[in-house]
């Protein structure tokens, strides 16, 4: 796909972003000298190993090995692939890319997933349309007008209505067989079950465009007019839209949340808009899942390090149950969660239109962590009587026992028994017991090691190579100057490990060009490698010239040695007359000086 963009135009887009930028919609970075360093986006952890070198243009992970450059970001993050990395860049700097008619093999090799949203798209702008049409969209139009919601909120969520009928959609995209076995994928139409034949998805419902943080309508949802059931309908999983990591109004939210160290998290699509109409910003809703660690993680990207996610229930029942679910997902995620429930008989939605917004904040700003919540709740449900204490210990100890950090479940321990008069060791053995075994629901085992990043393969660390020839690399990658040093004296003749000589290499054959790093990533097809010089450019190291030229003679010197030694083997070998040792030791040698 690279022959698809010219390689020039690659260059002159990627010069033209800034990684920083980029990176940071995603992660709170701040600076710690010449890097900026942040959350990582790609693995839970608690204390900042994402690094991003403004300089270089380039990030890397000191906890789980990822690393690259601006579209190998994208591509991570987003799930895009190289030419969407470069087409989304250019969008953002106001390049041009050469439009021309594709051919039909261009055509073919489109991804999918580039299908998938253009036919989102159009999709979306159809059932906008049948919104703002005046007969066709009247009901609806009318509908959201009772409701409370402002044309200009329907506008900046581009609410749609998809009209009656079973093949609305079908008929608007005049769909011949390929296109429908394409709309299907995307989620839009169902087969049939008898005969042959497909039909819409969304009839008669109110649609909500699903997107994704780069403003990418990845699916929809879609709700009756009436008391019709199912009230809410929504996208199946797509090959673009899986369900635990997607959370409407993540494109809105995010600079709000930045801001604000805060987010909110509601359960539907009118509470969201709700919130939006009354100024509040901040705010992101699951759409029914329960709140998974990739959400947590991409709402951390969002707060940052020190933020708070406060979820709002509209009952002390769903608040209840929705914190003892999420208890093990906001403890591996790190994040501090609170909960907020609105008065009885209240969802943001209703509560927002009867009391607005600053009351809605005060409730908020009441939110209380989700131990404390839960042990609220207990006290309130429960009371104190002996039977009352009994029950309360019984449901707040596996909520306790869930808690992967020792000092915080002593904490609460303690904090429980001031609170209902009960003798702390009692309430410690309870939770001892409960710890390692099996967690109340939602909660996992922590892995040991961060998670590597997706495959198999344990992520190549700087630390597995020599550590001789790891120095010397990181060395032409953080201080140039060394380079006619290094090339006069043929040193990397003398490395052992493919991947840091060809690391070695690349940065000779780029030297000079102050873009030759990056073209060196997006040349290398291997990850590893593309990991493997992201992490040598980041770690910090100061350079002096001499201190450089007395690491290149000691590295030279061993090199020297171990030719030596292998020499002095020969001859030994030779004069005992073993034959067998003398044939392997020759032919180390001969590889040696190949490989030279
Ligand atoms: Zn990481």
């Amino acid at each position: 796909m690279a022959d698809f963009i010219p390689e020039e135009k690659i260059s002159e887009i990627r010069n033209a972003a800034d990684i920083v930028e980029i990176i940071s919609e995603a992660v709170v970075l701040k600076k710690t000298g010449r890097n900026l360093v942040g959350l990582c986006p790609f693995h839970a952890e608690k204390t900042p190993s994402f690094s991003v070198n403004p300089e270089k243009q380039i990030f890397y992970c000191f906890g789980c090995a990822t690393g690259g450059n601006v579209f190998s970001f994208l591509m991570k993050q987003q799930g895009m692939t190289f030419p969407e990395a470069v087409k989304a860049v250019a969008q953002r700097c106001g390049i041009e890319l050469p439009s021309r008619e594709m051919s039909p093999l261009e055509r073919r090799r489109l991804s999918e997933r580039e299908v998938l949203l253009g036919l989102n798209r159009k999709t979306m702008a159809f059932y906008s349309g049948v919104l703002k049409d005046p007969a066709a969209g009247r009901t609806a139009r009318a509908y959201l007008e009772k409701r409370g919601f402002a044309p200009a909120i329907v506008d900046r969520f581009e609410l749609g209505y998809a009209p009656e009928g079973w093949d609305a959609l079908i008929r608007h995209f005049r769909a011949d067989r390929e296109r429908l076995q394409l709309m299907e994928k995307a989620g839009l139409v169902i087969p049939r079950k008898t005969g042959s034949g497909y039909y819409d998805r969304f009839r008669d419902r109110i649609i909500f465009p699903i997107r994704n943080a780069a403003h990418q309508v990845i699916a929809f949802g879609g709700r009756v007019l009436d008391d019709g059931l199912p009230k809410y309908l929504n996208s199946p999983e797509t090959s673009i839209y899986t369900k635990r990591r997607s959370l409407y109004g993540i494109d809105q939210a995010r600079e709000h949340c930045r801001k604000n160290e805060t987010v909110l998290v509601v359960e539907g699509y009118f509470d969201l808009l709700a919130l939006h109409q009354h100024g509040i910003q901040n705010a992101v809703a699951t759409l029914g899942t329960a709140l998974t660690p990739e959400h947590v993680r991409i709402l951390r990207g969002c707060i940052g390090e020190n933020g708070t996610v406060v979820l709002v229930y509209d009952s002390d029942a769903a608040g209840i149950q929705a914190a003892q679910r999420s208890i093990g997902v906001f403890d591996q995620g790190y994040a501090d969660a609170r909960i907020c429930v609105l008065p009885p008989g209240h969802d943001p939605d209703s509560f927002l239109f009867e009391f607005g917004a600053a009351a809605f904040e005060q409730a908020a700003a009441k939110a209380q962590g989700i131990i404390p919540f839960l042990m609220a709740a207990a006290v309130a449900r429960h009371g104190l009587s002996v039977d009352g204490k009994v029950q309360i210990v019984s449901e707040l100890t596996d909520a306790i026992a869930a808690l992967q950090d020792p000092m915080a479940r002593s904490l609460y321990v303690k904090s429980l028994a001031e609170r209902i008069q009960v003798d702390e060791s009692a309430i410690l053995e309870r939770v001892r017991s409960r710890v390692g075994a099996k967690p109340a629901g939602g909660a996992h085992p922590r892995p040991r090691a961060p998670a590597g990043a997706g495959g198999s393969r344990p992520p190549l660390s700087a630390q597995q190579f020599d550590r001789f020839e790891t120095r010397v690399v990181m060395m032409m990658l953080q201080y140039p100057q060394i380079l006619p040093e290094i090339r006069q004296r043929r040193l990397l003749d003398l490395f052992e490990n493919e991947a840091l000589r060809s690391v070695g290499k690349m940065t000779l054959r780029w030297e000079g060009d102050p873009d030759g790093l990056n073209r060196a990533i997006d040349s290398t097809a291997d990850a590893d490698i593309q990991k493997l010089v992201a992490s040598l450019v980041l770690e910090d190291t100061p350079w002096d010239h001499r201190g450089c030229l007395k690491l290149l003679d000691q590295f030279e010197n061993s090199r020297k040695n171990k030719d030596h030694t292998i020499l002095e083997k020969i001859k030994a070998a030779e004069k005992r007359g073993d034959h067998e040792q003398w044939l392997k030791l020759l032919q180390q040698k001969q590889a040696q000086i190949e490989k030279s």
